[in-house]
Order: C-alpha cells, then sequence, then structure tokens
C-alpha cells in the first residue's frame, strides 16, 4: 500500500502514476488516482493493478490535466477490493479528498454518528470515515483545514499515513503520520512538493525531504517552507530537511 502525491508548477499525472509504480512493491490489491485541474477533481480508481488504471486513463485524457494530483496503492481492510472502496476516497460535499493507509480502528462508532448527523456512506471502508469527519469538524468548528485534520485525528484511534487535499483551498495539502510512512519532497524556495510512502518516487526532480515522525503533520502550501507540528498537542517541530543520498537504480 502505498501514497504518491504532487503539488507544483509541473503536471501531476505522470509524477504521481509513476510514482504508484516505484511502490508497488509494497503491495497492493487497487489503485486510485485524484488529478485537479483548477475546477474540478478528476477520479479514477479501479481494482488491479497500476498499469490497469493506466489504461483506464489513457481512453480518458481529460482526467490526467493538473498541478495538483494524489495516488493510492490499497491494501484492503475494511470492504473487498473493489473500484469503490478504492482510494482517493471524496468527502460528502464534494470538496476534500483523502488517501489514507493504515486502519481507523473505531471508524464503526465515527461512521455511527455521522450518519445521525445526515451523512451518507458510498464505501466500505474506514477511510471514508474519516474524510467526512474531517468535513463535519471543519464545517462545526468553522476551522481550517489543518485544524479540522487535527481535531478529527484526535478522535480517532488507529493507524495511519494520510494526504489531504480541499479545492477551496487548492495550494495546500495536509498530511500526517501515525505508524504508517510518509516523506515529503521539498522544491526549489518551496515552489513544488512531493508527498509519498518513501522518497522513491520524488527522488529525481528532488534530493531534500521531510520525514514525519509518528504524530506530527504537516501543512504543505505552496511558496512557503512545510508547517510540521504534533497532532496532539499544538508544539511546532522544526522540519530536518534531509538530503537525499539514494540512487534510482533498483
Ligand atoms: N484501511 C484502508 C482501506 O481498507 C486503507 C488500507 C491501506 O492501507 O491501503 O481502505
Amino acid at each position: 500500500c502505498g501514497i504518491s502525491a504532487y503539488i507544483g508548477y509541473r503536471e501531476a499525472y505522470p509524477i504521481v502514476i509513476n510514482g504508484l509504480k516505484r511502490l508497488e512493491y509494497r503491495g497492493y490489491d487497487s489503485a486510485g488516482v485524484m488529478i485537479y485541474d483548477g475546477k474540478k477533481m478528476q477520479l479514477s480508481k479501479t481494482k488491479g493493478k497500476v498499469s490497469d488504471l493506466e489504461a483506464i486513463i489513457n481512453s480518458n485524457p481529460e482526467k490526467k490535466v493538473g498541478k495538483i494530483g494524489m495516488g493510492h496503492t490499497r491494501w484492503a481492510t475494511h470492504g473487498i477490493p473493489n473500484d469503490v472502496n478504492s482510494h482517493p476516497h471524496p468527502s460528502q460535499s464534494g470538496n476534500l479528498v483523502l488517501v489514507h493507509n493504515g486502519i481507523i480502528e473505531n471508524y464503526d462508532t465515527i461512521k455511527k454518528e455521522l450518519i445521525r448527523r445526515g451523512y451518507t456512506f458510498k464505501s466500505d471502508t474506514d477511510t471514508e470515515v474519516l474524510v467526512n469527519l474531517i468535513e463535519e469538524v471543519k464545517k462545526n468548528e468553522d476551522c481550517k483545514l489543518g485544524k479540522a485534520v487535527q481535531l478529527a485525528l484526535t478522535n480517532v484511534v488507529g493507524a495511519y499515513a494520510i494526504a489531504v487535499f480541499d479545492k477551496d483551498k487548492p495550494n495546500e495539502l495536509i498530511v500526517a503520520r501515525l505508524g504508517s510512512p510518509i516523506a515529503i519532497g521539498v522544491g526549489e524556495e518551496n515552489n513544488e512538493f512531493f508527498v509519498a510512502s518513501d522518497a522513491s518516487p520524488f527522488l529525481e526532480y528532488t534530493k531534500n525531504a521531510i520525514y514525519l515522525e509518528d504524530e506530527e503533520m504537516a501543512i504543505i502550501r505552496l511558496g512557503r517552507p512545510a508547517k510540521v507540528h504534533k497532532i496532539f498537542d499544538d508544539s511546532l517541530v522544526d522540519p530536518m530537511i534531509q538530503e537525499l543520498q539514494l540512487s534510482l537504480e533498483q
């Protein structure tokens, strides 16, 4: 299972899909991408291989266009492997979208409460519960996406690496980690960012990486340094930007 995301000035699709291929070794049963073209979030998802996903998208090339994207390879834990259960998962309003590796253990309790508040669910995953919880918190608290993600995560029991995008805030990605790895590749002068389960998807673009630790989240906004802080108490973390030494040979 893996995550590969991009925000910047290049076309996102090739970066995201090639990133997913580099992460295939982690194992998975389905794959999906979201590409944002400045207006619409274009979702493509399928059970099967990254190459199956590519074939689908190649026959819908308009779904490739955009400079923001996120992709996921899923290893199903909640809900069978099928197209609908594949990530990314949009929120009920369609404004937010999320990819997740890990398990939300208390998803059932949260899901029942969200259903009581009028939410309906398209998939059987624990992940769709999390994206709708973030949406509900954002609406209730009338707060920014980063705060909503943080508050939502304080209500979650489980393990996760996540990346979240809000089409109302299209220069921003939020990522968080507890028990599942996530790395951020930093472009020159913060003009682009890469997010992935390990550095292999972005090694050819940048050698500068921030590895989030457990219980950390990052607010990534184009044009400024990534802001890293703890999930469970607001303390800021001075992100260590590591210089990658790895080579691309496999
Ligand atoms: N628990 C999530 C699901 O079943 C994520 C699985 C994963 O780590 O790929 O969809």
